[in-house]
């Protein structure tokens, strides 16, 4: 008689797809992972599809400071995920880029996706906003996802030390409310956005020259 426990072996046939959460500030390359990530996929025969949200091209498009680009599906918030990939033919991954802007909802969809269906999810996204303030989805990211990874490529705060936190600038001085989510660093926004330092972000230090 079989008996089932923590040990059992998982029955074959059954490869358990992943939930993966890759965060970090502003500029240490999320995007830029993305990209590759879904080259190294795609390259295997795996098909997969590229969502963002809010993406730097004002497009949808997943682009990455470095000037890579790719386009990609926009995910606006009614947006069902389940239904935009099952209605695809065989997916098996997702690129999840800007994930921290997608809705509590559409991150337990992501969660829909590896659990019944296979499909891998690789999301990207900042965790925390302009307040240090975590973002819902990225939260719930955390919460759902089984492997998490801080992704710290060389972002410098002006002190030197590794920037942390997204600060908010608007006419050229940190401020700490409004809403979650402006867009910023374009040329038709005032916001502008920089990553600092724990203690820099806290202490409201824009650092000489800035
Ligand atoms: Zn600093």
């Amino acid at each position: 008689m079989t008996e089932l426990s923590a040990l059992s072996a998982v029955p074959s046939g059954v490869r358990n797809a992943v939930l993966k959460f890759y965060f970090g500030p502003m500029d240490c390359g999320k995007s830029t992972l993305a990209l590759q990530m879904n080259y190294n996929h795609g390259r295997q025969g795996r098909r997969g599809l590229v969502l963002t949200k809010h993406d730097r091209s004002g497009q949808p498009k997943l682009t990455s400071r470095i000037g890579l680009g790719l386009e990609a599906i926009e995910v606006h918030d009614g947006l069902d995920l389940v239904d935009l990939v099952t209605t695809q033919h065989r997916i098996d991954y997702l690129i999840c880029d800007e994930a921290c802007f997608y809705t509590v909802p559409q991150i337990e969809q992501l969660a829909d996706l590896v659990d019944e269906h296979g499909i891998d999810v690789y999301a990207f996204g900042l965790a925390s906003d302009f307040r240090s303030v975590m973002f819902p989805a990225a939260q719930r990211l955390f919460e759902l996802a089984d492997e998490v990874c801080r992704l710290q490529v060389e972002v410098l705060c002006w002190c030197g030390r590794p920037g942390l936190l997204n600060a908010r600038i608007v006419g050229g001085e940190l401020v700490r409310t409004g809403e979650q989510v402006m867009i910023g660093d374009t040329d038709a926004s005032p916001v502008r956005y920089q990553v600092l330092c724990r203690r820099h972000h806290r202490a409201g230090l824009l650092g000489e020259g800035t």
